[in-house]
């Protein structure tokens, strides 16, 4: 057996733990436990539950054995600096604007290990690279939409790390353009992943009344377009139901539009989409993706039906990109 590194990925409603074998080049063991947020750790003062994630972070160590691990990478839901010094972190510690010192504070933790901290989707891009130089487009569709450009086998996030946040791009001006969890409006996160399909139902519904009401999902609702969320709409979609398939036109044509953006401004060629609602919705997702795209920029003979493509490694995505990463940072095969 290979020198081992101990990886996580930091979630904003679960924290996975890891052993990734170098030599093996592959994850060897798993732990999960839920993470303390704002959200189920209601009262909780911002130090504490700081505090409370490397508490759990020891503890998930503890049970993979690695008590004094001697190295260690950190998948982080939010942007993350050069120095491992994460900007936010608004799934798990809300509203909190006080960056956090992540590698300084697992440093504490395991004094001479080294550490790396990257955002989560950083993390999880490299297990997607199909060589140490790959250039592609890391997006994921889940709750929120976000993405990483990589290119010659790095994440591109701009010198404070504020890159890859496509979910906050303004795509729609309307003066009734859907509010975002950030406190924006109109954001592609808002129109366009799993927390807008009740609204985007609803509006669709609005235009399209006798379209929704003979679809399944009126059944299922009760009528009630605004009742309409992710999993509803991802059976009906696999069953083929033509207002659902509508719904998902209406969701994948602002994030086709944006990708069309990205490959216009770096000429990357290859999108792998993960992320929890894209899964739910199956490979048939692409295809409305892949014509926003084609109709949003002009045509150099680039094939969007070839350049997308599902990200398909299940929850464990982020540890085995985070173990590549170590792999690539510490040597084994990459
Ligand atoms: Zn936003």
């Amino acid at each position: 057996m290979g020198a081992q590194v101990l990886v996580f990925d930091v979630g904003g409603t679960t924290t996975r733990a890891g052993l990734f074998d170098l030599g093996a080049a592959r994850l060897m063991r798993t732990e999960r436990a839920p993470t303390p947020s704002v959200s189920n750790c209601p009262g909780e003062t911002g130090a504490r539950l700081r505090a409370r994630l490397y508490g759990l972070m020891a503890r998930l160590a503890a049970r993979l054995g690695a008590e004094t691990p001697a190295r260690v990478v950190i998948g982080f839901p939010g942007p993350v600096d050069a120095n491992g010094v994460a900007l936010r972190a608004p799934t798990v510690w809300g509203a909190e604007r006080d960056p956090e010192p992540v590698a300084a504070r697992v440093r504490a933790l395991w004094p001479g290990a080294g550490i790396r901290v990257v955002n989560d989707l950083s993390a999880a891009g490299y297990g997607f690279l199909r060589h140490a130089h790959d250039d592609a487009c890391i997006v994921t569709v889940s709750s929120g939409i976000g993405h990483k450009v990589f290119l010659d086998g790095r994440p591109v996030v701009g010198p404070a790390g504020r890159g890859g946040e496509i979910g906050h791009l303004r795509v729609d001006f309307s003066a009734d353009a859907p509010p975002c969890e950030c406190g924006g409006r109109g954001h592609l996160g808002a129109l366009a992943c799993g927390r807008a399909v009740p609204d985007q139902a609803a509006r669709l519904a609005r235009r399209d009344p006798g379209g929704f009401a003979r679809s399944s999902l009126a059944a299922a609702v009760g009528g009630r377009a605004s009742r309409v969320d992710a999993p509803l709409l991802a059976r009906a979609f696999r069953a083929g139901d033509p207002w659902a398939t509508t719904l998902v036109g209406v969701l994948a044509a602002p994030l086709g539009q944006v990708l069309a953006g990205i490959h216009a401004a770096v000429g990357v060629e290859r999108f792998v989409i993960m992320g929890g609602f894209a899964q739910g919705l199956g490979p048939a997702y692409l295809a409305p993706v892949a014509r926003a795209a084609a109709a949003s920029a002009w045509d150099l003979g680039q094939n969007w039906g070839l350049m997308l493509e599902l990200g398909e490694r299940g929850d464990d995505a982020g540890l085995f990109g985070a173990g590549r990463l170590a792999a690539r940072e510490w040597g084994g095969p990459a």
